[in-house]
């Protein structure tokens, strides 16, 4: 796959004060990761975004937020400035329904990573984070509804997800000849189907934990109970907690791992089997009215954790149901405050 790659290489240590740009801030997954950086001590970070801070998730006094459109090379020079450190979680993106229909705007996320890696080379940063994505996997081998789990090598033959799929696939390729080439410190988490509090829930870029549960509030607030499903329902994923991402994350940031690794839960789950689930936390039962035709992606997609426990001992602590508890209750709240 990457044939004259060492996969190991042990970076220097992050310090508190290294100046840390999160791309993507405004979004579900910057969001909890700025949080967590205050959290763990860092006190020199740059949050950006395109969207208004308004409609940002988070927003915290103690870092430096700005509005900027990371495809332009100006505005990466501006927010990379003294930067040491990068994570970049900026993409146009949403679920299935978003990214079926808006390929070439997905594939436009490729100015974002090559803007900043190649300033970053530049200025000698110290570490650069990718944030890549199941959707990189070969799709011949997403076709049955029971998939043992996508090991990190089966992105190749390469046959992703098209538009977003081949953006991140070309993406982590760039890193990785960043990193082959200029010896710059990149670490690529592929995430699979992140959900929790804070993050889209409708608009037409939710994924589908997220939009079940606006389903399912909406259908407790109003007592309606039809509810529509994309697909028949017995399409599977796994589900990742947001709390596990940023854990996840975090290792890859530490460890020594240069290579693209899962950062997911290896539990297979129906899309039927979710709505259980919630309909158990709601304490309703709904109607169930399937949309066949509707966007709905591969038929089975899973992650193998084999690599991430191997070298870093890590698997996902939360259950699907204490995380899409907390989802559901979010959601819940939000719907009833509007
Ligand atoms: P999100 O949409 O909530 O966050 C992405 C943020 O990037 C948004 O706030 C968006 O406004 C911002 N952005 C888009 N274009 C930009 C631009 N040109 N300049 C600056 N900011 C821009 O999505 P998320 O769930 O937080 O995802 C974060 C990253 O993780 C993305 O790269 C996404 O592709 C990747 N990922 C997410 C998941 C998931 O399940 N959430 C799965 C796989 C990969």
């Amino acid at each position: 796959m990457y044939n004259s790659l060492n996969p190991r290489r042990k970076g220097s240590k992050i310090k508190k004060s290294d100046k840390i740009l999160v791309a993507g801030a405004g979004g579900f997954i910057g969001g909890w990761l700025v949080r967590d950086l205050l959290n763990d001590g860092f006190n020199n970070i740059l949050a950006v975004d395109i969207k208004d801070i308004s409609n940002w998730y988070q927003t915290f006094e103690q870092v430096t937020n700005k509005v900027l459109d990371l495809r332009d090379t100006q505005n990466c020079l501006e927010a990379m400035e003294d930067v040491k450190i990068v994570y970049n979680l900026a993409a146009d993106m949403g679920g299935m329904g978003f990214i079926e229909n808006n390929k070439a705007l997905c594939m436009l996320s490729v100015l974002i990573n090559t803007n900043l890696i190649s300033i970053g080379k530049n200025q000698n940063i110290e570490k650069y984070f990718f944030a890549s994505s199941a959707c990189v996997y070969n799709q011949g081998l997403q076709l049955d509804s029971h998939n043992l789990g996508l090991r990190e090598a089966d992105a190749y033959p390469a046959d992703p997800e098209d538009g977003y799929g081949w953006e991140k696939l070309f993406s982590e390729r760039m890193c990785n000849h960043y990193y082959e080439d200029f010896g710059i410190e990149v670490r690529v988490g592929r995430f699979h189907n992140v959900y929790g509090p804070h993050g889209t829930f409708d608009g037409g870029r939710e994924k589908a934990p997220a939009a079940i549960c606006r389903k399912i509030a909406q259908a407790a607030l109003t007592g309606d109970l039809n509810i529509e499903v994309w697909g028949d329902g017995e399409q599977t994923r796994s589900f990742t907690y947001i709390d596990d991402t940023i854990h996840g994350i975090k290792l890859l940031m530490n460890g020594d791992y240069v290579l693209p690794m899962n950062i997911g839960s290896s539990e297979e789950v129906s899309i039927n089997q979710l709505i259980d689930i919630v309909e158990g936390i709601a304490g309703i039962k709904v109607t169930r009215k399937y949309l066949l035709e509707a966007p709905k992606g591969v038929r089975g997609r899973n992650s193998d954790n084999t690599l991430i426990k191997e070298i870093y001992d890590w698997s996902p602590t939360i259950t699907l149901k204490e995380g899409l508890t907390k989802t559901y209750n979010w959601v819940y709240k939000e719907l009833s405050s509007n």
